[in-house]
């Protein structure tokens, strides 16, 4: 009888731990395939930005979870290429997007950023947003470069066309969105977000590293942070959230002393040069890509190959390997490259540079390895270890990172998910 009583017990026991086990691991599995992650890419954020600013929120993610020393951007170091790759896990030698202003030898002209923003001729590669869409996660992009265009005839279920705004009314109303497209029923409701904001960029553009100006951005995004921070907590949605904070590239100060000045070593104006908008008058930029016809190329390469102690020229076919831009339609023929810290000058009409710099007193472009070029990594949540900080990595490792966190099966890309597997949660494909 006493014998029975245990045996009968001992059963009960084994069939409490079996069931509570199985209920356990029907939670996990459940669980695993129902995180939620919000990328949102700060334009300009340097790695150090956190640190020299007031950003609680942002500290505070941190330290929940990863932070990276900085992440590598993608060569050149320019927002629409670094943006892309993020999305795509791509160099920009397989994505097409090489510069913030393209052009392309087969379509035969510039991009238009207006106009070309949603033809998919400009835009390679697979999107993470697509890749999500297509295993039936459904996902609402406000904003992030791309997702305006139908990509491999995909686009996000839910998008925004890209408004400039340096507004904190109008950001907030950007993440506000973010949780109204979470807040729908189930079958409706996104599992991946993307916010994007600009203001970070523009005031260290404008006025300096470490200027308040840049100090005040970094300080309002930090707000806008703990805005989506609060919104998530309100829905009960946080415990299963990934946040990513990213930035595109960092951001190195100017000097009226560091000018290159193309004029007196040659004209470039009969070149095709995307990278200089001469409807801001002369250049100011950390590089000029440009084409041209095979004898004016030679021409070119000639007079200003050693032409400045802070100039690298760069030919088509002849790239240092670690660039990736060499896309076979869109590579430039010639590529003038300053040092980080200074900049090239050129006008139409040889007026020489001005003793203050006139709008332009900080930028990037330069070279990707460059410290001062290092872009934010920021991510917490259950696919994320606590309290890491880690090595730099390369940002085409991102598209892996969401692919794992949200459980899809990752599109080839030019990423390792073997150099982050050692911060996240689960396994990775
Ligand atoms: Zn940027």
């Amino acid at each position: 009888m006493y014998k029975s009583v245990n045996t009968l017990g001992a059963i009960a026991l084994i069939m409490a731990i079996f069931f509570a086990v199985s209920a356990n691991s029907t939670e996990t599995a459940a669980g695993a395939d129902d995180q939620i992650v919000i990328l949102v890419g700060i334009d300009g954020l340097r790695a150090d930005a956190i640190d020299r600013a007031a950003a609680p929120n942002m500290r505070a993610l941190a330290a929940r979870g990863v932070r990276a020393e900085g992440m590598t951007p993608a060569m050149p170091s320019k927002t629409f290429v670094n943006l892309y790759s993020l999305a795509t896990g791509l160099h920009p030698k397989n994505h097409g997007i090489i510069s913030n202003y393209i052009y392309d030898r087969k379509i035969g002209r510039e991009m238009n950023r207006g106009s070309d923003i949603n033809d998919p001729r400009w835009w390679g590669g697979e999107p993470i947003w697509v890749t999500a869409e297509k295993q039936g996660v459904k996902t609402g992009t406000n904003t992030w470069l791309g997702a305006e265009a139908p990509i491999g005839g995909v686009q996000p279920t839910y998008w925004n066309p890209y408004k400039k705004s340096h507004k904190s009314e109008v950001y907030a109303a950007r993440v506000d969105q973010i949780l109204e497209w979470l807040d729908l029923p189930d079958g409706k409701n996104i599992r991946l977000g993307t916010l994007y904001f600009s203001v970070v960029d523009d005031a260290a553009h404008q006025n300096h590293v470490n200027s308040p100006q840049e100090l005040q951005a970094i300080e309002m995004m930090d707000k806008i942070m703990g805005r989506l921070i609060n919104g998530l907590k309100d829905r009960s949605l946080y415990e299963r959230t990934n946040i990513i904070i990213v930035s595109d590239h960092g951001m190195a100060d100017l000097s009226p002393e560091r000018i290159i000045n193309l004029d007196p070593i040659m004209d470039v104006t009969p070149f095709i040069t995307p990278d200089w908008n001469r409807s801001r008058g002369a250049a100011y930029v950390a590089f000029i890509n440009l084409y041209g016809d095979e004898d004016g190329v030679e021409n070119a390469y000639q007079k200003f190959n050693g032409a400045h102690p802070h100039l690298k020229v760069l030919r088509r076919g002849a790239f240092p390997e670690g660039y990736h831009f060499d896309h076979p339609d869109r590579e430039p023929d010639l590529m003038l490259l300053a040092d980080p810290g200074w900049v090239i000058y050129a006008t139409e009409d040889q007026t020489p540079p001005p003793s203050v710099l006139p709008f332009l007193k900080a930028t990037h472009g330069y070279h990707n390895l460059h410290p001062d070029m290092r872009a934010t990594f920021i991510a917490a949540g259950p696919s994320f270890k606590k309290g890491i900080f880690t090595k730099p990595f390369d940002n085409i490792e991102v598209y892996g990172i969401i692919a794992c966190a949200l459980s899809i099966k990752p599109a080839k890309t030019d990423g390792n998910i073997q150099n982050i597997t050692h911060f996240m949660t689960r396994k990775c494909d």
